[in-house]
């Protein structure tokens, strides 16, 4: 039977209907209730496609298949397909800036085409097999044939799809919001399930069933990060967690969620990606717990007992994996503040006092090690606890309530962030460039230098375009523009004249400025019209500052080894 022909099929031409409609309106509350009434009359076995790709995605959470079909390779095959010449396809750039868009107008120009209808299963088929083509050529000639024979209105959606871009003005609360109205389920219950199954295409299932109750973390599927909110000072920290606070310090590595389960281990970092092969010793170490589970940590290099600062990890960073030598230099420890799963009990709604009793119970082996802990009452406790952090020249404390339960993906008030008052520097100006956006035309983005020790020369160690007020940088603008000594179309050298004071988190040694050290988070703190350039901060005092970084923190880590 042809798919049409079935009445249990949705149609991918269905699909495309209630797209168009939720683009044409602004409200969301209509956008809502359109998909919902496409959504409740989709077949069960479609269902979860439909959710999933009205979220943008085309393959279930933890499916580590990917189309890959890049820009430039769908671009070949819709020239290919569509037979368009090259201004035909530049002025449908011009007209749409949508590669969705494009692909329709191109193929409803394009004469003699037999199109038959598609499933939004068939679909599904599709993807799959483009996406377990082992060669690009094998790939394109999927893709190719696929286009070949869908309407121009089914191409619109493929290509949205394929690129990742509905562009609906569709947000995932609101797919969320339809899936509660179309299965009557109250939407926190389809939020939650999303949450923990990061996947609307499951949650939707649920939901159609009743059993939004039953939604539960996947091994190997990582749940969304609980995040801290920043306070001014341990006050505001009592006054939001309660006298009883748990202190830790502020690991400076990279945020990672551990799952293990048998034999297998695989580390996300904070944006889910899966970063396993970068850190084996990590995983070799996890294969020895006594039991299965998703710990939320953060991994950190670490040398002779002590915390190594931040720009060490990097040479671990954006390496496919190490070798020996690398993995020699630079060693790294897991170090675990959370557990989320221990076998089958999920814990996350537990209160952290008992995670934590937890995940002592797992008696973690090196090089995982567990975050270093102390239960203080009270302010004065606090901020003794802060003081000593910052003798031991961290970037702050973390504060977390111990009754509270694990909020993935929330910056809730029941973690909180206490940072170390920041440094800064006074520099001085030496390039800008154009802004973009809302900063068009004015030379809002600043390269600055600090002054080498004793001589007239400058070094530049950093950029930042934030922290001037719309007037301050007009002002700026005015100036620059009159001091300029070469215009390089979009960054003009400029006279060193305008000293400003920028405050930063951290300095790191770096190739990327003359002067080998870069700061993160640069920002201007102000404008500092009273000083001149020869008063400006010297190579010398970066030195110190990273140097005291470098040398003298130490970050608190509880080795349990088992
Ligand atoms: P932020 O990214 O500024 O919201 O700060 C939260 C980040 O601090 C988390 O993503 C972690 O990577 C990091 N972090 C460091 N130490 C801890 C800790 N003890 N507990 C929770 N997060 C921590």
């Amino acid at each position: 039977m042809a798919a049409g022909d079935d009445p249990g099929v949705t149609m991918l031409s269905d699909l495309a209907s209630a797209g168009d409609a939720i683009a044409r309106t602004s409200s969301k509350s209509e956008k809502v209730r359109i998909l919902a009434q496409f959504l409740a009359v989709t077949d069960e076995t479609e269902l979860a496609q439909a959710a999933r790709y009205f979220g943008g995605g085309v393959f279930p959470a933890g499916d580590h298949r990917t189309l890959q079909v890049g820009g430039a390779a769908f671009s070949a095959v819709l020239r290919a397909v569509s037979g368009a010449d090259d201004a035909t396809i530049r002025a449908a750039w011009r007209r749409h800036s949508d590669t969705g868009d494009v692909t329709g107008e191109l193929l409803a120009r394009a004469d003699g085409r037999e199109t038959a209808p598609i499933s939004i299963r068939d679909l599904g088929r599709e993807f799959a097999e483009i996406a377990s083509a082992r060669v690009a050529k094998e790939r394109n000639a999927q893709l190719s044939a696929l286009l070949g024979r869908v309407t121009p209105d089914e191409a619109r959606y493929i290509a949205k799809l394929i690129t990742g871009e509905l562009r609906i003005g569709l947000r995932e609360g609101l797919v969320e919001e339809a899936i509660a109205i179309a299965f009557g389920a109250p939407s926190d219950a389809v939020s939650r399930a999303v949450m923990l199954t990061g996947d609307l295409g499951e949650a939707a299932l649920l939901a159609r069933a009743g059993r939004l109750d039953d939604a539960a973390p996947h091994w190997f599927v990582p749940l969304r990060s609980m995040l801290a909110t920043p306070v001014a000072d341990a006050g505001e920290a009592v006054a939001r967690l309660g006298k009883d606070v748990w202190v830790e310090d502020k690991y400076d590595g990279i945020r990672c969620q551990l799952h293990r389960r048998g034999s297998d281990t695989a580390l996300y970092s904070r944006d889910l990606k899966n970063i396993s092969a970068q850190f084996p010793e990590i995983t070799a170490a996890a294969v020895h717990l006594h039991a299965d589970v998703m710990l939320d940590g953060e991994i950190l290099a670490f040398h002779d007992g002590r915390v190594m600062p931040f720009h060490a990890l990097q040479t671990r960073l954006g390496r496919v994996s190490p070798d020996a030598e690398v993995m020699a230099a630079v060693p790294v420890i897991y170090v675990a503040w959370d557990v989320l799963r221990v076998d089958d009990e999920v814990l996350i709604d537990h209160p952290l006092r008992e995670r934590r009793a937890r995940l002592e119970a797992l008696l973690v082996p090196h090089p995982l090690a567990l975050a270093h802990l102390e239960r203080v009452h009270g302010e004065a406790e606090i901020d003794r606890r802060f003081e000593d952090a910052r003798a031991r020249l961290n970037e702050g404390l973390l504060l977390k309530q111990p009754e509270s339960p694990y909020t993935p993906g929330r910056r809730g008030l029941n973690w909180l962030k206490l940072k170390r008052p920041l440094d800064t520097l006074d520099v001085v100006v030496v390039g800008a460039e154009w802004g973009h956006g809302k900063r068009r035309g004015v030379l809002s983005d600043v390269t600055f230098a600090v002054r080498v020790d004793d001589t007239d020369d400058l070094a530049t160690i950093g950029k930042a375009y934030t922290g001037l007020t719309d007037v301050e940088i007009a002002e700026m603008t005015a100036l620059l523009l009159e001091i300029t000594i070469a215009d390089h179309g979009h960054y003009r050298t400029v006279e060193p004249r305008i000293v400003l004071e920028i405050a930063f988190d951290a300095v790191q040694f770096s190739a990327r400025h003359k002067s080998g050290f870069a700061l993160r988070f640069p920002r201007i703190a102000r404008w500092r019209h009273d000083k001149a350039p020869t008063d400006i901060d010297t190579l010398s005092r970066v030195r110190d500052l990273a140097n005291a970084i470098e040398h003298e923190r130490v970050q608190l880590v509880d080795q349990t080894g088992a």
